[in-house]
């Protein structure tokens, strides 16, 4: 087996047996970056120069007797929208396409604390708003499965990344599902913590109220390794919350008694079989090990979808106006008065669903239209999230598909916005409530493309859901690697 195809807690380990060192871990993945990076199109910045030095210094600590974290020397890709001091962050937009951060994301600090190595920056839907990853400005991510299908979006770099090799772990972020969807179609763990539970301070805002910064891994127990280094109580973010988790040491396998809710009413929006099938066979293997299933309601799941996306635009028209080419970002040429530069640097610093988005932001803020439209999709996020929350009295976990297809060709639904908006039928749910939910691979379609198992807790409950995944992951045969 190669370096590159291990997960990140057996690189760990074999770093602190000094059976390998993190210099020859690190090339071994800027080999992999440069094979196969040109078929998928995951790095938007690399920093292989620095990636090295950081590799040498943890090395030599390692070597004179050092103690040091787990994520010592493991290389990891970072998703452009988070910022790291001295490197371009893009959020997959011309806006940004010159843009160095000036300072480092508090996941960064931490990252950087513990001496995870960075390897780059990693390709995006622009400013995080697609299913795709086809709204990049630098162009899709395709998925390590089939370089002809999409990666799935928005953090399809992250997945692609992780599930081809090309890094060992990623940061991504969340919105309403961009962590969970693309590992679902690229075959990967994703994770979205509770919001709060990780602080949101270098994270470029899309929707501040559902944001949240999250994992991509080969396997849970990566996951939870990951996630104690990056959640803490952090004073720059007003939402961040006073908790540090110690999953990693406390995971276990074992799903006895474990009562997980299904809502079966959901499944109307899922046309293909493959995932219904492993999606049966998952809550079946579920009860094997234990586990007692109950069949649930969500109510009002229809409203869930129009909600986030109303939500989400109000909040991203208010958070996108910084960029104006005075304040940040591109600035448009020979412009003639201030107003000019305003309306020529954002017409040609934006795509067109950065666009869309705002325009639908400030539509449903307008003062004709607040109460029809922010008003009452801000009752529904209400009603949905008390509805979860009861539900969470009843049931220790809640088990859905993560997305309602595989992944889909490249091109595909890029003239059809509301088409792209229904992939998150299933994963806007967490981020509307702020509980956490992880995606784990649980099968493949007849085509050979992975397929996600979806679960959510209640907010903190973060052990169970960890848990709970390590217990379905430890029971599940898994799923093919993808062949490059
Ligand atoms: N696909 C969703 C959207 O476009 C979610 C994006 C995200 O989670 N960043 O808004």
């Amino acid at each position: 087996m190669e370096l590159f195809e291990y997960k990140a807690f057996e690189l760990a380990q074999m770093l602190t047996d000094k059976q390998i060192s993190s210099s020859e871990l690190v090339s071994a993945f800027i080999n992999r970056i440069n094979t196969v990076d040109k078929k998928l199109n995951a790095f938007i910045t690399k920093c292989f120069d620095d990636a090295l030095e950081q590799a040498r210094i943890i090395d030599q600590k390692r070597v004179s007797g050092a103690n040091l974290p787990l994520i010592a020397g493991i290389p990891i890709g970072i998703k452009d929208n988070i910022s790291v001091k001295g490197l371009k962050m893009t959020c997959g937009s011309k806006m940004l396409e010159n843009y160095v951060a000036p300072y480092d994301a508090a996941v960064i600090e931490k990252l950087r604390q513990s001496g995870g190595i960075m390897l780059g920056k990693l390709n995006m839907d622009e400013f995080a708003m697609g299913s795709s990853n086809q709204t990049s400005y630098f162009g899709a991510c395709r998925d390590p499965y089939d370089t002809s299908k999409v990666s799935g979006g928005s953090s399809g770099g992250c997945a692609a990344a992780v599930s081809a090799g090309e890094a060992a772990c990623a940061l991504g972020s969340d919105t309403g599902g961009s962590i969970r969807q693309p590992s679902a179609f690229c075959g990967t763990v994703g994770f979205k913590p509770t919001y709060g539970t990780v602080s949101r301070y270098g994270l470029t805002a899309f929707a501040s109220s559902f944001d949240q910064i999250g994992t991509v891994c080969k396997c849970v127990k990566d996951t939870a390794m990951l996630f104690d280094v990056i959640s803490d109580k952090d004073h720059r973010d007003s939402t961040s919350v006073d908790k540090k988790y110690n999953c990693y040491n406390s995971l276990c396998s074992d799903a006895y008694g474990l009562k997980i809710g299904v809502p079966r009413e959901l499944f109307e929006s899922v046309s293909h079989p493959d995932i219904i099938d492993s999606f049966n066979r998952s809550v079946n293997l579920f009860k094997d090990t234990g586990a007692q299933i109950i069949d649930i309601s969500i109510e009002n799941t229809k409203l869930a979808l129009a909600a986030y996306y109303v939500i989400s635009s109000a909040e991203a028209s208010s958070n996108l106006g910084r960029f104006d080419g005075v304040r940040f970002g591109y600035r448009a040429k020979d412009c003639k008065d201030i107003n000019d530069i305003f309306i020529r640097s954002r017409t040609q610093g934006f795509g067109d669903e950065c666009k869309r988005r705002i325009m639908l932001g400030t539509f449903v803020l307008s003062a004709g239209f607040y109460d029809d439209y922010y008003k009452k999709a801000l009752a529904a996020a209400k009603m949905i999230t008390k509805r979860l929350d009861s539900l969470f009295e009843q049931v220790d976990i809640i088990a859905l598909p993560t997305s309602p297809e595989t992944a889909f060709a490249v091109g595909d639904k890029l003239d059809d916005p509301v088409k792209m908006y229904q992939s998150d039928v299933f994963t806007v749910f967490a981020n509307i409530a702020g509980i956490p939910a992880i995606s784990v691979p649980c099968g493949v379609d007849k085509n050979g493309l992975p397929i996600g198992l979806q679960l959510m807790s209640k907010r903190f409950d973060e052990q169970v859901l960890l848990n709970a995944a390590y217990a379905f992951e430890s029971a599940f045969e898994g799923i093919p690697k993808p062949r490059l």
